[in-house]
């Protein structure tokens, strides 16, 4: 029921799966299940109308009829690295076969007059749950073991943005390198800023990458200098340019963005940028904004999630061209638009 799944994913659980996270790049503060035998990335509510009870989820003390599994505790977050680095501080398990890490952890625009207002990727930092910078030789023993013990399938590697032109794509070149080396069979789904010199698009390709996620978030300039105002300083001529190049080096509906419902853009011109963006052969991953404590849009803004039925319009006709121009998220090889588990495209059979 996409309704439910809507819900779900706006108005999140009372209760804590095994499987969650706090703080982080992206989406956060959420419970990882199976829904409906699909990923979803639940947030965790102390005052959602849902409740998780270990095995079902109730709504008024009644089960609200979506089939759900619980993700168990992944066998290699009990391993260390020998100098004493938890698996877990260098990868998650997202959803249930999903690697994901952020191999820097910290971004150049993370001041508070610059970054995106959702992003909590330090957070995480200042927690201990996670370390700075990852090492590629980290990330091929780490990712080995999750293969081998948890049946991990594919892995997302993202990066807060350093200051050098590449905005952090060299150093996910030589972490992809690394982990290829070490798990030549595992894909990988690389994330970052456009890179101001578009050759860097294809180191990441020869290093091994399999996908990539170039994340605009917004195609409304406005809606970019109030949400983002440190990434509203790259162009979206830069963005395009950037996915264009990506699609001929990785290939048709191998590129993704997310694209964040409820920042204020008109919907109509989300559905049609989304539409635009499929048809250049990138794949427009919706997803709804979540609130979450330890981000200015919550901490200062007081932002809320958006309306149920906004998301639901908007990714039901988002999915309808996906299916009608066969994009479907899970062609793609590894990534957000592969796992699915951030936003309702794949229940709606995108
Ligand atoms: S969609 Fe991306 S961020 Fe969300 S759970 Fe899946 S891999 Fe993680």
């Amino acid at each position: 029921m996409v309704s439910t799944r809507v819900d779900l994913t706006l108005l999140g659980v009372r209760g804590s799966p095994p499987v969650n996270r706090t703080g982080g790049a992206g989406p956060t503060d959420d419970g990882h299940f199976l829904i409906d035998g699909l990923n979803a990335s639940i947030p965790r509510n102390q005052n959602s109308p849902f409740i998780f009870d270990g095995s079902r989820i109730l709504r008024d003390g009644a089960d609200c009829g979506v089939e759900i599994s619980v993700i168990d505790r992944p066998r290699f977050y009990d391993l260390t690295t020998e100098d004493g680095v938890r698996y877990e501080q260098i990868a998650t398990l997202h959803g249930r076969d999903v690697l994901a890490t952020t191999v820097v952890q910290t971004c150049v625009r993370y001041d508070e007059a610059q970054r995106c207002r959702f992003c909590s990727i330090e957070e995480s930092l200042r927690s201990g749950s996670t370390v700075a910078v990852k090492r590629p030789g980290q990330l091929a023993e780490v990712a080995r073991a999750a293969v081998d013990l948890d049946g991990v399938t594919q892995m997302v590697m993202t990066t807060g943005t350093s200051n050098g032109t590449d905005r952090g794509a060299k150093h996910l070149a030589r972490c992809v390198h690394a982990v290829k080396e070490a798990v030549p069979e595992l894909p990988i789904q690389v994330q970052c800023e456009p890179p101001a010199d578009l050759s860097t698009i294809d180191d990441l390709r020869y290093a091994g990458a399999d996908a990539i996620g170039i994340h605009v978030e917004s195609l409304d300039d406005d809606v970019r200098r109030t949400w983002m105002p440190g990434k509203a300083s790259v162009p979206l001529a830069e963005y395009w340019a950037a996915w264009h190049h990506a699609v001929k080096v990785f290939g048709r509906n191998q590129v993704s963005t997310y694209l964040l419902v409820g920042l204020g853009e008109d919907p109509e011109e989300l559905i049609s940028g989304a539409t635009l963006l499929a048809d250049s052969g990138v794949y427009p991953f919706v997803v709804p904004f979540r609130p979450h404590a330890g981000t200015l849009a919550v901490d200062v803004d007081g932002a809320r999630a958006p309306d149920p039925a906004l998301v639901e319009k908007i990714s039901r006709e988002v999915a309808a061209h996906l299916r009608l121009v066969g994009m479907l998220g899970g062609d793609q090889s590894a990534g957000c638009a592969a796992c699915g588990a951030c936003g309702v495209l794949q229940s709606l059979g995108a």
